[in-house]
């Protein structure tokens, strides 16, 4: 038989899309003796994570939830639940997130209708106006931190013309979520979803979702079965709320064991104050960088605190300086996507990643291996 020697990967320090660090807290919590999922111990732990969801979210929504499958569960979390056979939904793409969101509404067998914004710029909200005068959609989507860009799109003025045209206000938090400000309630936002391996800076594989009480209205009001029977909200909304807890999936316990402790270091260092030192951390890395002649793909006010997507110096190659990264200084940035594969690099600094530590490694390394 063959012999696998015990796991041995290396440290590595995550500056790229995702994961991001995790804090050592994080990691010794997840490494805490099993209980079962439906054990009383079990449940006052989603009890926590629930309310310190909805603390973050900033939000009172009742329906606040983890889904237990990464972002991209949670993104069609909401449209399965929203969406039935015949429906409209307007949907913003602005980059590789809104493209996916896309083809969740189609195999939703619902009617797909299209906003798209240059890559690297914000939706107008001009456009989704003008397109809302030619439907009735159920649902407008639109992404708030567009990953594969490094745009941060504004929400409010298109959460106002959506719920104007009698719609729901879906948006993906997967990257801005405990980076940024996002103000679940305040600003009408219906359908919302994260993943915990970001600015939460937990392991992978967890979404945590809200629904307003608008979209549970919706929800209740289908007259079809959701077409996806381990994200149909009517089902596991029975075991994250009331008296009945009733099984439904064995939940991720070590998972949520290290998101519990995640989100108490949020709590702990207050969102604003995490806001804050995301801003910081990001002027810092954008000085050095563009002193290496690195160029920032998205305009200022625009600009991603915890993504940054940038166009390398003339003359450096992105694949092999990556490797070198990798390779000799254990860095991970990542690579672009989508429409900017191999064409820019994105840099992330999320959660425990976004650190003056974090900067001056990586532009330390940077200064090396351009000299
Ligand atoms: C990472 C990401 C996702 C997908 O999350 P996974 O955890 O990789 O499934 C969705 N939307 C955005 C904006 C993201 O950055």
């Amino acid at each position: 038989m063959h012999n696998y020697p015990e796991l041995n990967t290396s440290q590595r320090i995550l500056m790229g899309p995702g994961p991001s660090d995790a804090h050592p807290r994080v990691l010794k919590a997840m490494s805490t003796p099993l209980i079962g999922h439906l054990d009383p111990e079990f449940l006052t732990v989603m009890d926590e994570i629930k309310t310190m969801t909805q603390a973050t979210f900033q939000t009172q929504n009742s329906l606040t939830f983890t889904v237990s499958a990464p972002g991209s569960a949670g993104m069609e979390t909401c449209l399965v639940n929203l969406l039935e056979p015949g429906d409209e939904a307007l949907i913003c793409v602005h980059g590789v997130f809104g493209n996916r969101m896309s083809d969740i509404v189609e195999r939703c067998g619902a009617k797909l209708i299209r906003v798209d914004a240059p890559w690297g710029q914000p939706i107008d909200p001009q456009q989704v106006r003008d397109a809302l005068k030619t439907c009735q959609p159920k649902l407008v989507a639109i992404v708030h931190a567009e990953t594969s860009t490094g745009v941060l799109q504004p929400l409010e003025e298109i959460s106002q013309m959506t719920h104007a045209a009698g719609a729901l206000f879906v948006v993906d938090a997967v990257t801005s979520y405990c980076g940024t400000q996002l103000k679940v309630d305040d600003w009408g936002i219906d359908a919302i979803y994260s993943g915990s391996q970001k600015c939460l800076s937990a392991p992978p594989g967890l979404s945590p979702v809200s629904f307003s009480d608008r979209a549970v209205a919706a929800l209740d009001r289908r007259k079809t079965k959701v077409q996806s029977w381990f994200l149909d909200l009517t089902m596991v909304k029975n075991y994250w709320q009331g008296a009945k807890r009733a099984y439904h999936h064995t939940a991720p316990v070590s998972a949520m064991f290290a998101l519990r402790e995640a989100y108490r270091l949020v709590l702990e260092e207050g969102l604003e104050q995490r806001f804050e030192r995301h801003h910081r951390n990001h002027l810092l890395l954008r000085n050095g960088l563009e002193e290496l002649g690195f160029t920032f793909l998205v305009d200022e006010p625009y600009r991603l605190p915890m993504l940054n997507a940038v166009k390398l110096p003339e003359g450096v190659d992105g694949v092999s300086t990556r490797k070198r990264l990798l390779d000799d200084y254990n860095i991970e940035v990542g690579g672009g996507l989508g429409d900017f594969a191999g064409k820019i690099w994105r840099i992330g600094l999320m959660g425990n990643s976004s650190t003056p530590n974090h900067v001056n490694m990586l532009l330390g390394a940077l200064k090396e291996i351009m000299r």
